[in-house]
């Protein structure tokens, strides 16, 4: 056999085992052409043989998702974006250099998984709202037996109450959670944080019932732009897991700042802590460092996932400081965008 037939054998099995990828692969030039494409980019990103060789990538892709990201220079993968070849289906792509200033892109299709994760979210919010009827009537019903009846039934009349009460807590949080997974943005209010700050100092001293020192600063009369309802649930969730996890005796500050990138709000407390190992995990849902702890304390376990989860919404991030024994900060950093000057004629914010 010739050298020559040697090597067209050897490119014809390279470009076979290529098509044979699932994975779309586009090989691009220093300026960003099409040199060479897969069977799988053909169908995942519409490219055609014959046609598209030689053209600027994101000129073919002109006004898809992936083409606005080429051309602010795919620094970054993409995750999750629709195919541009086969719609309805989902991607995630990355860019890989290779070579002198050469490139290569390659498209992973994600679509059996984002189906999956779309079955477990329908899954979990059918099951919430199925059980939230009968657990109204049960409710309904505990209410009205009265313990003075049977007094020897009390304790377990009560115990029952409790419990009710907290598979309802549950099953309204589960619904919270698949609401705000399935929402891709909030419809942006005015957040008045004055009045926002102060209903969380009070809700602290509620929960607290005189067990704690419960302190406010704030450092900055600005307003936040967002959902007040998601925003009431998920900074009301930090205080309250400041009082349910600290014992008695022991302080909680709750702080609101203006930094150079946006501002913070901050719950600190003196109270158990978390060791390192749990932070990473803290907002996976019914994740508890102490099962027993967060069931005492009334507790579902998803309190900290609708923190991210509302977070995520308004382009913000939690920060966990905690040091066991001594306490924790949590935090949720703003950016500048979602900072809003108070409205002229705003009273001050009133003093800690
Ligand atoms: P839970 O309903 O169990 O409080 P969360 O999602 O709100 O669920 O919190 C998850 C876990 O994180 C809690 O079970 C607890 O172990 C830990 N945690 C949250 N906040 C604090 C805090 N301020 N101090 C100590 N541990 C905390």
């Amino acid at each position: 056999m010739t050298r020559a037939r040697r090597l067209a054998i050897t490119l014809r099995d390279l470009r076979d085992a290529a098509d044979s990828l699932p994975d779309a692969v586009v090989l691009l030039d220093e300026a960003w052409r099409v040199r060479w494409f897969n069977q799988a980019a053909e169908t995942l990103l519409g490219l055609r043989r014959g046609h598209d060789r030689g053209v600027v990538l994101s000129d073919r892709l002109h006004g898809s998702e992936l083409a606005a990201w080429l051309r602010s220079g795919a620094r970054v993968p993409l995750h999750d974006i629709p195919a541009p070849g086969r719609p309805g289906d989902h991607l995630d792509v990355s860019l890989q250099p290779f070579g002198r200033r050469q490139r290569m892109l390659l498209a992973r299709d994600i679509s059996p998984l984002t189906r999956l994760e779309q079955i477990r979210r329908d899954f979990v919010a059918n099951v919430s709202h199925e059980l939230r009827t009968p657990l109204t009537v049960i409710h309904g019903y505990l209410e009205l037996l009265d313990p003075e009846d049977v007094p020897t039934l009390a304790p377990v009349l009560a115990e029952m109450r409790a419990q009710s009460k907290r598979m309802g807590q549950i099953v309204e949080d589960l619904l919270t959670l698949s609401r705000l997974e399935t929402q891709e943005h909030v419809i942006d209010e005015r957040v008045p944080m004055a009045a926002m700050l102060a209903t969380m100092r009070k809700e602290a001293e509620a929960l607290s019932q005189g067990r704690h020192r419960i302190a406010l600063e704030t450092e900055t009369d600005c307003d936040l732009l967002g959902s007040p309802r998601d925003l009431h649930s998920a900074l009301s969730n930090l205080v309250s897991n400041a009082v349910r996890y600290t014992p008695s005796g022991g302080s909680i500050v709750i702080r609101w700042r203006r930094m150079p990138e946006g501002a913070v709000y901050s719950v600190s407390d003196t109270g158990y802590g978390i060791p390192a190992g749990h932070l990473s995990r803290l907002t996976e849902r019914f994740y508890r460092v102490s099962s027993s702890r967060s069931r005492e304390t009334g507790g579902t376990g998803l309190g900290l996932s609708i923190v991210k989860h509302v977070l995520n919404l308004h382009q913000a991030r939690l920060s966990v400081e905690s040091t066991p024994g001594k306490g924790s900060t949590f935090a949720c950093h703003f950016g500048a965008e979602r900072l809003l000057p108070p409205e002229s004629g705003a009273t001050d914010p009133t003093p800690g």
